[in-house]
């Protein structure tokens, strides 16, 4: 059974959430990588593809830090 509370929320790909931080050159593709910059997230400093995804998904463009992409991350969350 799907838990109510994650079958609320929308779900949808890293490239085109608020919460992705990538490099300052960096591009919304497939096969970039970034942070995970979402409050709930952040602990655990979640290097995420721009086609992966999740249900804590906000539409927006992605921020950009330098050292986002870095494993680990190195960049501060920057919203
Ligand atoms: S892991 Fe979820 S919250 Fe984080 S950038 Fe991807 S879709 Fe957004």
């Amino acid at each position: 059974m799907v838990d109510k509370n994650h079958s609320d929320k929308q779900w949808g790909l890293c490239k085109d959430c608020k919460w992705w931080q990538i490099e300052p050159d960096g591009s919304r593709a497939n096969t970039t990588m970034g942070l995970c910059i979402d409050e709930d997230l952040q602990p655990f400093q979640l290097r995420v593809s721009g086609n992966s995804g999740c249900n804590h998904f906000m539409p927006g463009e992605p921020a950009k830090a330098r050292g986002s992409s870095e494993a680990p991350p190195v960049a501060a969350p920057t919203r």
